[in-house]
């Protein structure tokens, strides 16, 4: 092997290496189950339209995670938030901690 193509080889092997740290630390976190202790204590629900207004009646048609303050993540799909760390949360969901983005 001439050093051009022992340099190449080595290069792509680090470069693969480097994209499969990178993918692994792109994996999706699990989503919130309603049924977790947190969310349920929180009155957390997927679907924010399924809020219990009973229990929560500071829940106003229109919020859910997507326009909370703690929410971290795209308008739809599922993001992140610090009061769920590890999990994922969908922008569609909502819980009684819920704040109205700035
Ligand atoms: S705090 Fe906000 S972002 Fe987090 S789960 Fe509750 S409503 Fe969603």
């Amino acid at each position: 092997m001439n050093m051009n193509r022992r340099t190449f080889v080595i290069h792509s092997l680090v470069g693969s290496a480097a994209l499969a740290i990178a993918g692994a630390g792109r994996a999706e976190a699990p989503k919130v189950l309603e049924t977790d202790p947190n969310a349920v204590a929180l009155g957390y629900k997927d679907d924010a339209t399924k809020a219990d207004k009973a229990k929560f009646p500071k829940y106003a048609a229109g919020q859910h995670c997507g326009s909370c303050q703690l929410y971290q993540g795209p308008a739809t799909g599922l993001g992140n938030c610090p009061l769920f760390a590890g999990k994922a949360v969908p922008a569609a969901a909502w819980c009684s901690a819920y704040v109205k983005k700035a």
